[in-house]
């Protein structure tokens, strides 16, 4: 566990260290400035704890925005009162702060603080994973994916940089089931997620669409290093050996259709998935396990 302690006092700062030291993997603090949001965006931590003891109002503004920005807002906060005062409390209350600490602080209360955000966390951890993830093959699902696409969007209309997706489908996959059965069938497409994902960089998004046609979404990459990289998977896939239900090792193949969002394009997302299917559509049509571009 990654904690940030927010404050201008040494002297608590050096019981909280002394408390936490073998609770933690590491411990920060950093100065209460107007700074302090974007060091804590590049210390990304489990836990924030900040010392409510300064004086005026600057402090009220940073937790405002601790407990509202879309990526900080997750991480538990904890916040030290000098003394029990009435108007602090109203305001924890107000912007539904984790929890909060009067000093004198004592160790014993701290830890079990500490204890119940790390549950908190992996609580969270675990909500995620459902609410974000396909029960089936472990990839994205597809609000998620949606929710991504979206986000890549914008990202790359701002910093004017391609988005490639693509749409892939396993060939023939019906006679998949009709041979085998629906178990062999779903232990086929945990297989090919397994195998797509390990294949791709770290950058890349892999979600399920519906049934057996899979999303994968190309941050930062355009039409030919697209090209390149779905074409390789699509022979990887070929050249890889399957397993049925009771053991027998089978192969497969899939159809890719690829598009790519430029600066230059204005689209929307229904525009760019129409696209990609359309280019799915036409490899299905050439005859299967190849790759169609098309381009706006
Ligand atoms: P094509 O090459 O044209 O894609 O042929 P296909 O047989 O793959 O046709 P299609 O893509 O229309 O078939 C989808 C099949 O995938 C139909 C459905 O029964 C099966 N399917 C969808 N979801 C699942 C699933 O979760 N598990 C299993 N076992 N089968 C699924
Ligand atoms: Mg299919
Ligand atoms: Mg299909």
């Amino acid at each position: 566990m990654r904690a940030v302690l927010c404050t201008n006092r040494r002297s608590i700062y050096e019981t909280l260290f002394s408390f936490l030291k073998n609770e933690v993997d590491s411990f920060e603090v950093l100065t209460i400035k107007d700074e302090l949001l974007d060091k804590i965006y590049l210390l990304n931590p489990d836990i924030i704890i900040f010392d409510l003891s300064e004086r005026g109002n600057k402090k009220w503004k940073l937790i405002k925005k601790l407990t509202s920005a879309p990526s900080l807002r997750e991480i538990p906060l904890i916040v030290i009162m000098p003394r029990k005062n009435e108007s602090f409390i109203q305001k924890i209350c107000e912007y539904e702060i984790f929890d909060y600490l009067v000093e004198k602080i004592l160790k014993c209360e701290l830890i079990s603080k500490i204890h119940k955000a790390k549950q908190m966390i992996e609580i969270n951890k675990e909500l995620k994973q459902l609410i974000t993830k396909d029960p089936l093959t472990g990839a994205y699902n597809r609000s998620f994916l949606m929710e991504r696409i979206q986000e890549e969007i914008r990202w790359s209309l701002l910093y004017r940089e391609p988005l490639s997706i693509a749409l892939f489908d396993i060939d023939y996959f019906k006679k998949i089931n009709d041979n085998y059965g629906h178990l062999t069938g779903d232990k086929i497409l945990k297989e090919i997620v397994s195998l797509v994902a390990e294949s791709l960089p770290n950058s890349f998004t892999l979600g399920r669409y519906g049934g057996e046609e899979f999303f994968i979404l190309m941050p930062n990459t355009g039409e030919k290093e697209a090209l390149r990289i779905c074409d390789k998977l699509r022979k990887k896939v070929s050249k890889n050996q399957f397993h049925t239900y009771s053991g027998k090792k089978i192969t497969l193949t899939i159809s890719i259709g690829i598009t790519t969002l430029n600066s230059e394009n204005l689209v929307t997302m229904d525009e760019l998935i129409q696209k990609a299917d359309m280019a799915l559509y036409k490899a299905k049509e050439r005859g299967r396990n190849c790759v169609i571009y098309l381009s706006f």
